[in-house]
Protein backbone atom coordinates (compact mmCIF):
# COMPACT_ATOMS: atom_id res chain seq x y z
CA UNK A 1 0.00 0.00 0.00
CA UNK A 2 1.24 3.65 -0.71
CA UNK A 3 0.24 6.45 0.95
CA UNK A 4 0.09 10.34 0.98
CA UNK A 5 -0.44 13.42 3.20
CA UNK A 6 -2.38 16.61 1.20
CA UNK A 7 -2.01 18.73 4.66
CA UNK A 8 0.87 19.92 6.25
CA UNK A 9 2.50 23.08 7.77
CA UNK A 10 6.05 24.15 7.73
CA UNK A 11 8.24 27.22 8.92
CA UNK A 12 6.64 28.86 6.36
CA UNK A 13 3.80 29.40 8.35
CA UNK A 14 3.45 27.77 12.01
CA UNK A 15 4.49 24.92 11.55
CA UNK A 16 8.50 24.03 13.04
CA UNK A 17 9.57 21.87 9.72
CA UNK A 18 11.67 24.13 7.27
CA UNK A 19 9.94 23.81 3.88
CA UNK A 20 13.07 22.02 3.05
CA UNK A 21 13.06 19.51 5.57
CA UNK A 22 9.62 18.32 4.91
CA UNK A 23 10.20 15.97 1.91
CA UNK A 24 13.02 14.05 3.60
CA UNK A 25 10.40 13.12 6.39
CA UNK A 26 7.75 12.82 4.37
CA UNK A 27 9.98 9.86 2.59
CA UNK A 28 10.98 8.62 6.23
CA UNK A 29 7.31 8.04 7.01
CA UNK A 30 6.71 6.07 4.31
CA UNK A 31 4.58 8.71 1.99
CA UNK A 32 4.61 8.85 -2.06
CA UNK A 33 3.16 12.03 -1.93
CA UNK A 34 3.30 15.08 -0.02
CA UNK A 35 1.55 18.48 -0.24
CA UNK A 36 2.41 21.24 1.58
CA UNK A 37 -0.67 23.71 2.70
CA UNK A 38 1.07 26.56 4.98
CA UNK A 39 -1.53 29.19 6.24
CA UNK A 40 -1.85 32.19 3.86
CA UNK A 41 1.51 32.13 2.13
CA UNK A 42 2.97 30.30 -0.86
CA UNK A 43 6.74 31.34 0.56
CA UNK A 44 7.50 27.88 1.72
CA UNK A 45 6.30 25.77 -1.85
CA UNK A 46 9.48 26.32 -4.09
CA UNK A 47 11.85 24.90 -1.42
CA UNK A 48 9.55 22.14 -0.86
CA UNK A 49 9.43 21.47 -4.75
CA UNK A 50 13.00 20.98 -4.88
CA UNK A 51 13.63 19.31 -1.72
CA UNK A 52 10.86 16.70 -2.81
CA UNK A 53 12.82 16.18 -6.31
CA UNK A 54 15.82 14.99 -4.27
CA UNK A 55 13.78 12.80 -2.39
CA UNK A 56 11.70 11.41 -4.91
CA UNK A 57 8.56 12.02 -3.43
CA UNK A 58 5.76 13.48 -5.29
CA UNK A 59 4.60 17.19 -4.54
CA UNK A 60 1.44 19.23 -4.39
CA UNK A 61 1.83 22.68 -4.17
CA UNK A 62 -0.88 24.14 -1.66
CA UNK A 63 -2.18 26.54 0.74
CA UNK A 64 -4.86 26.80 3.16
CA UNK A 65 -6.12 30.05 3.53
CA UNK A 66 -8.77 30.95 5.98
CA UNK A 67 -12.12 32.25 4.38
CA UNK A 68 -15.12 33.93 6.51
CA UNK A 69 -17.62 30.87 6.76
CA UNK A 70 -20.78 33.56 7.24
CA UNK A 71 -23.45 33.76 9.25
CA UNK A 72 -24.23 30.73 11.57
CA UNK A 73 -27.29 28.42 10.41
CA UNK A 74 -29.98 28.68 12.29
CA UNK A 75 -30.32 25.19 15.14
CA UNK A 76 -32.18 22.19 14.02
CA UNK A 77 -35.50 22.22 15.39
CA UNK A 78 -34.78 19.66 18.08
CA UNK A 79 -31.46 21.60 19.36
CA UNK A 80 -31.98 23.24 23.01
CA UNK A 81 -29.58 25.71 22.67
CA UNK A 82 -29.38 28.89 24.47
CA UNK A 83 -26.80 30.70 22.96
CA UNK A 84 -28.02 29.27 19.86
CA UNK A 85 -29.15 33.22 19.11
CA UNK A 86 -25.21 34.50 18.95
CA UNK A 87 -24.72 33.97 15.67
CA UNK A 88 -21.19 35.38 16.03
CA UNK A 89 -20.35 33.10 19.01
CA UNK A 90 -21.26 30.06 16.87
CA UNK A 91 -19.57 30.34 13.77
CA UNK A 92 -16.73 28.01 13.61
CA UNK A 93 -13.63 27.80 11.37
CA UNK A 94 -13.66 27.78 7.66
CA UNK A 95 -10.26 26.81 6.13
CA UNK A 96 -10.19 26.70 2.39
CA UNK A 97 -6.96 24.42 1.30
CA UNK A 98 -5.71 25.06 -2.62
CA UNK A 99 -4.16 21.91 -4.29
CA UNK A 100 -2.19 22.05 -7.06
CA UNK A 101 -1.55 25.73 -7.25
CA UNK A 102 0.75 28.27 -8.96
CA UNK A 103 2.76 29.58 -5.98
CA UNK A 104 3.89 32.81 -8.10
CA UNK A 105 -0.05 33.30 -9.00
CA UNK A 106 -1.04 37.12 -8.96
CA UNK A 107 -4.43 37.00 -7.00
CA UNK A 108 -2.84 34.46 -4.43
CA UNK A 109 -0.55 37.20 -3.85
CA UNK A 110 -3.31 39.51 -3.10
CA UNK A 111 -5.04 36.88 -0.82
CA UNK A 112 -1.74 36.61 0.91
CA UNK A 113 -1.02 40.72 1.38
CA UNK A 114 -4.63 40.92 2.44
CA UNK A 115 -3.88 38.03 5.68
CA UNK A 116 -0.83 39.56 6.32
CA UNK A 117 -2.81 42.79 6.96
CA UNK A 118 -5.42 41.48 8.83
CA UNK A 119 -3.02 39.78 10.70
CA UNK A 120 -0.86 42.53 11.33
CA UNK A 121 -3.49 44.44 12.89
CA UNK A 122 -4.79 41.73 15.06
CA UNK A 123 -1.51 40.55 16.80
CA UNK A 124 -0.83 43.71 18.32
CA UNK A 125 -4.70 44.04 19.58
CA UNK A 126 -4.36 40.46 21.31
CA UNK A 127 -1.08 41.49 23.32
CA UNK A 128 -3.05 44.86 24.10
CA UNK A 129 -6.16 42.67 25.60
CA UNK A 130 -3.57 40.38 27.31
CA UNK A 131 -1.50 43.78 28.83
CA UNK A 132 -5.17 44.83 30.05
CA UNK A 133 -5.16 41.82 31.75
CA UNK A 134 -2.31 41.71 33.87
CA UNK A 135 -0.58 39.40 31.29
CA UNK A 136 2.55 41.70 31.07
CA UNK A 137 4.38 40.47 27.33
CA UNK A 138 5.31 42.74 24.79
CA UNK A 139 4.70 42.40 21.14
CA UNK A 140 8.34 43.06 20.34
CA UNK A 141 8.83 39.80 22.43
CA UNK A 142 6.49 37.77 19.92
CA UNK A 143 8.58 39.60 16.99
CA UNK A 144 11.88 38.44 18.22
CA UNK A 145 10.46 34.65 18.78
CA UNK A 146 8.83 34.52 15.28
CA UNK A 147 12.15 35.80 13.94
CA UNK A 148 14.37 33.29 15.92
CA UNK A 149 11.98 30.84 14.56
CA UNK A 150 12.40 31.90 10.63
CA UNK A 151 8.46 31.95 10.45
CA UNK A 152 7.42 33.88 7.51
CA UNK A 153 3.56 34.58 9.31
CA UNK A 154 3.23 35.72 12.73
CA UNK A 155 0.44 34.52 14.99
CA UNK A 156 -1.02 33.11 18.03
CA UNK A 157 1.35 30.08 18.70
CA UNK A 158 4.08 32.78 18.90
CA UNK A 159 2.21 34.75 21.30
CA UNK A 160 1.41 31.58 23.39
CA UNK A 161 4.89 30.91 23.56
CA UNK A 162 5.89 34.11 24.66
CA UNK A 163 3.53 33.62 27.51
CA UNK A 164 4.77 30.07 28.34
CA UNK A 165 8.14 31.34 28.55
CA UNK A 166 7.37 33.82 30.71
CA UNK A 167 5.66 31.58 32.82
CA UNK A 168 2.31 33.36 32.53
CA UNK A 169 0.34 29.73 31.85
CA UNK A 170 1.96 26.39 32.22
CA UNK A 171 1.19 24.95 29.23
CA UNK A 172 0.57 26.37 25.57
CA UNK A 173 -3.24 24.97 25.20
CA UNK A 174 -3.78 26.55 28.62
CA UNK A 175 -2.59 29.97 27.07
CA UNK A 176 -5.34 29.00 24.19
CA UNK A 177 -8.33 28.41 26.43
CA UNK A 178 -7.91 30.97 29.17
CA UNK A 179 -6.70 33.76 27.01
CA UNK A 180 -5.91 33.68 22.73
CA UNK A 181 -8.39 30.88 21.86
CA UNK A 182 -11.64 31.78 20.82
CA UNK A 183 -13.50 31.48 23.77
CA UNK A 184 -10.45 32.47 25.59
CA UNK A 185 -10.42 36.23 28.03
CA UNK A 186 -8.09 37.84 25.43
CA UNK A 187 -9.68 37.08 22.07
CA UNK A 188 -10.03 39.23 18.64
CA UNK A 189 -11.46 37.70 15.86
CA UNK A 190 -9.89 38.39 12.56
CA UNK A 191 -11.00 40.24 9.62
CA UNK A 192 -11.55 36.90 7.30
CA UNK A 193 -11.72 36.46 3.77
CA UNK A 194 -15.12 36.02 1.92
CA UNK A 195 -15.12 32.13 0.69
CA UNK A 196 -15.90 33.00 -2.79
CA UNK A 197 -12.58 35.14 -2.79
CA UNK A 198 -10.64 32.40 -1.65
CA UNK A 199 -12.14 29.95 -3.59
CA UNK A 200 -11.55 31.90 -6.91
CA UNK A 201 -8.45 33.04 -6.15
CA UNK A 202 -7.47 29.09 -5.71
CA UNK A 203 -9.15 28.81 -9.05
CA UNK A 204 -7.19 31.05 -10.71
CA UNK A 205 -3.94 29.73 -9.56
CA UNK A 206 -4.94 26.45 -11.07
CA UNK A 207 -5.58 24.64 -7.96
CA UNK A 208 -8.69 22.63 -7.06
CA UNK A 209 -10.23 24.55 -4.11
CA UNK A 210 -10.95 22.04 -0.75
CA UNK A 211 -12.87 22.30 2.53
CA UNK A 212 -10.45 21.22 5.06
CA UNK A 213 -11.44 19.92 8.04
CA UNK A 214 -14.99 20.62 8.31
CA UNK A 215 -15.44 19.16 11.91
CA UNK A 216 -13.91 23.13 12.50
CA UNK A 217 -16.76 24.58 11.00
CA UNK A 218 -18.55 23.38 14.44
CA UNK A 219 -21.58 22.44 12.03
CA UNK A 220 -21.85 18.82 13.69
CA UNK A 221 -25.36 18.60 12.44
CA UNK A 222 -24.80 16.42 8.79
CA UNK A 223 -27.64 18.81 7.14
CA UNK A 224 -26.18 21.89 8.45
CA UNK A 225 -23.09 20.69 7.39
CA UNK A 226 -23.96 19.90 3.73
CA UNK A 227 -25.84 22.83 3.35
CA UNK A 228 -22.58 24.91 4.11
CA UNK A 229 -20.89 22.78 1.27
CA UNK A 230 -23.71 23.11 -0.85
CA UNK A 231 -23.47 26.99 -0.54
CA UNK A 232 -19.34 26.67 -1.38
CA UNK A 233 -20.05 24.14 -4.00
CA UNK A 234 -22.20 27.12 -5.88
CA UNK A 235 -19.04 29.02 -5.76
CA UNK A 236 -16.56 26.24 -7.14
CA UNK A 237 -15.80 24.20 -4.10
CA UNK A 238 -14.21 21.12 -5.95
CA UNK A 239 -13.85 19.07 -2.41
CA UNK A 240 -13.68 17.88 1.36
CA UNK A 241 -10.87 16.90 3.41
CA UNK A 242 -12.75 14.17 4.57
CA UNK A 243 -9.50 12.25 6.92
CA UNK A 244 -7.83 14.77 9.12
CA UNK A 245 -6.46 14.15 12.68
CA UNK A 246 -9.83 15.60 13.80
CA UNK A 247 -11.69 13.36 12.61
CA UNK A 248 -12.98 10.20 13.67
CA UNK A 249 -13.24 6.96 11.11
CA UNK A 250 -17.48 7.98 11.90
CA UNK A 251 -17.07 11.18 11.28
CA UNK A 252 -14.88 10.78 8.09
CA UNK A 253 -17.29 8.12 6.47
CA UNK A 254 -19.86 10.58 7.25
CA UNK A 255 -17.91 12.97 5.11
CA UNK A 256 -16.83 10.86 2.56
CA UNK A 257 -20.94 10.10 2.27
CA UNK A 258 -21.59 14.22 1.92
CA UNK A 259 -18.88 13.91 -0.81
CA UNK A 260 -19.96 11.19 -2.88
CA UNK A 261 -23.55 12.08 -2.41
CA UNK A 262 -22.69 16.06 -3.92
CA UNK A 263 -20.61 14.39 -6.65
CA UNK A 264 -17.08 16.18 -5.05
CA UNK A 265 -13.50 15.12 -4.43
CA UNK A 266 -12.49 14.06 -1.68
CA UNK A 267 -8.74 14.79 0.43
CA UNK A 268 -6.84 13.38 3.14
CA UNK A 269 -4.08 14.87 5.39
CA UNK A 270 -2.80 15.17 8.62
CA UNK A 271 -2.49 18.83 9.29
CA UNK A 272 1.03 17.97 10.86
CA UNK A 273 2.67 20.88 12.49
CA UNK A 274 5.72 19.59 13.27
CA UNK A 275 6.78 19.92 17.12
CA UNK A 276 3.63 22.14 17.57
CA UNK A 277 1.15 19.85 17.66
CA UNK A 278 0.60 16.17 18.51
CA UNK A 279 0.08 15.35 15.29
CA UNK A 280 2.18 12.65 13.02
CA UNK A 281 3.53 13.60 9.41
CA UNK A 282 1.48 10.74 7.47
CA UNK A 283 -0.35 9.48 10.30
CA UNK A 284 -3.81 9.28 8.46
CA UNK A 285 -2.72 6.56 5.99
CA UNK A 286 -4.32 8.22 3.78
CA UNK A 287 -3.87 5.84 0.28
CA UNK A 288 -2.29 6.82 -2.74
CA UNK A 289 -5.34 6.88 -4.48
CA UNK A 290 -6.93 9.73 -3.07
CA UNK A 291 -3.76 11.90 -4.40
CA UNK A 292 -4.26 9.88 -7.72
CA UNK A 293 -7.87 11.39 -8.32
CA UNK A 294 -7.30 14.53 -7.29
CA UNK A 295 -4.40 15.02 -9.71
CA UNK A 296 -6.55 13.40 -12.84
CA UNK A 297 -9.52 15.89 -11.86
CA UNK A 298 -6.98 18.58 -12.26
CA UNK A 299 -5.40 17.81 -14.89
CA UNK A 300 -9.05 17.57 -16.86
CA UNK A 301 -10.26 20.63 -14.71
CA UNK A 302 -12.07 23.27 -17.13
CA UNK A 303 -11.14 26.11 -14.92
ZN1 LIG B 1 -6.86 24.51 9.18
ZN1 LIG C 1 -3.75 23.11 8.40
Amino acid sequence: MRYCDLHTHSTASDGTTPPAELPALARRAGLSAVALTDHDTTAGLVQCAHACEEQGVQFVPGIEVSADPGPAPPPPETAEDDVAHDAEQRRGTLHILGLFIRHDDSQIAQVEQRMRDARDSRNPAIVDKLNELGVDISYDDVLDLARRQGAAIIGRPHIAQVMLDRGHVATLREAFERYIGQNGIAYVRRDRLPARDAISAIHHAGGLAIMAHPIQTGLSDPGQLEQLVVQLKDLGLNGIETRHSDHSPHLAEQYELIASQLNMLTSGGSDFHGDRKDVMLGGQRVPLEVYERLHNAWQKRDT
